[in-house]
């Protein structure tokens, strides 16, 4: 199984090495999808996917959040093992 980084060419066997990359190349204030900047990227996203059920918020949820055991992280990491084993998805 191969997960695509949904920003870049990098993809891994696995996926806690993509949610490595991601953090490390990735996460920098800046959400990809609404093409903005936010000093606290994790709180954006959280409140995007309180107020609706967008598919590329939770996917990056997933990838920005250390596991835990809320329904909104379960729905996240469905649709990201889902979701980045297309390398043609992309934010
Ligand atoms: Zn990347
Ligand atoms: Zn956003």
């Amino acid at each position: 199984m191969t997960f695509y980084c949904p920003l870049c060419d990098f993809n891994s066997e696995g996926m806690w090495t993509l949610k490595r990359h991601f953090n490390a190349s990735h996460n920098k204030g800046y959400c990809p999808i609404c093409k903005r900047k936010y000093n606290n990227l994790l709180s954006h996203v959280v409140g995007v996917v309180r107020y609706k059920s967008d598919l590329k918020h939770l996917i990056l949820f997933y990838l920005i959040t250390k596991r835990n055991r809320t329904k909104m992280f379960k729905i996240a990491r469905e649709l990201a093992y889902e979701y980045l084993q297309d390398k043609n998805f992309k934010f």
